[in-house]
């Protein structure tokens, strides 16, 4: 199964697309988690797009393009593969389509997560990430069994620094003016399933099952 999931920033992307990929075996290809393993290690890569992610403006198309071109060539993405974070723009769509059709495959998918502008920013600033293993909770949502460690590695759980309210709110402006216009995009050829994001975290998954196997 060929995935792209999206939503604006703190819609739960991550959190479902953690559930899908396991399910349904394949690898969950998250262009924020590229990105931010980078910045850890301080590659090249990673000194390149520090500065628009902790401005929460979009990394240039020609970077998050290239970073996917080599991530969906490699022998795992064989079997199917389930894309988070990107596209993020009509152009990044496009390229999509073209890196595709060079590899022979298709989209089977586009899941968008549709949640209500006021609850993203609760979503987003309340979010807590395991700095060893990445897995994501939430303070209030989705709070670990012993507070600020992880349950799946005892690691310490950290704020992201784009998680502070200033750089949500100008996230999701961004997302509005720049990633919005992709739901037209997919629906119009035919790809788009919309789930109702504004229910709990079970739920969204439940629903997203149901709409992938009809
Ligand atoms: P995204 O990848 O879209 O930015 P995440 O999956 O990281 O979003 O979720 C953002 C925050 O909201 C996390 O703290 C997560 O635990 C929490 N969350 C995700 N889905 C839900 C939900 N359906 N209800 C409440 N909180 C949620
Ligand atoms: P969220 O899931 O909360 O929307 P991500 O982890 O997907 O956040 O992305 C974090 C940041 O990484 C973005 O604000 C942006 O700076 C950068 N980024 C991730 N994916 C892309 C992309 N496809 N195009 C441009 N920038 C991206
Ligand atoms: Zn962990």
């Amino acid at each position: 199964m060929r995935l792209v999931i999206m939503g604006p920033p703190g819609a739960g992307k991550g959190t479902q697309a953690a559930m899908i990929a396991d399910r349904y075996s394949i690898p969950h290809v998250s262009t924020g988690d590229i990105f931010r393993k980078n910045l850890k290690e301080g590659t090249p890569l990673g000194l390149k797009v520090k500065e628009y992610m902790n401005k929460g403006l979009l990394v240039p198309d020609e970077t998050v393009v290239e970073i996917v071109k080599d991530r969906l060539s490699e022998e795992d993405c064989r079997k199917g593969f389930l894309l988070d974070g990107f596209p993020r723009t009509v152009a990044q769509a496009d390229a999509l389509d073209q890196v595709l059709e060079e590899m022979n495959m298709e989209l089977d998918h586009v899941i968008n997560i549709d949640v209500a502008k006021e609850v993203l920013v609760e979503r987003a600033v309340g979010r807590r990430v395991c700095k060893k293993c990445g897995s994501t909770y939430h303070v209030k949502y989705n709070s670990p069994s012993r507070p600020g460690l992880c349950d799946e590695c005892g690691g310490e759980l950290i704020q992201r620094d784009d998680d502070k309210e200033e750089t949500v709110t100008k996230r999701i402006e961004v997302y509005l003016e720049q990633t919005k216009p992709l739901i037209n995009y997919y629906s119009e050829k035919g790809l788009l399933l919309s789930i109702d994001g504004g229910q709990d975290i079970a739920k969204v998954g439940e629903q997203i099952v149901k709409a992938l196997e009809i």
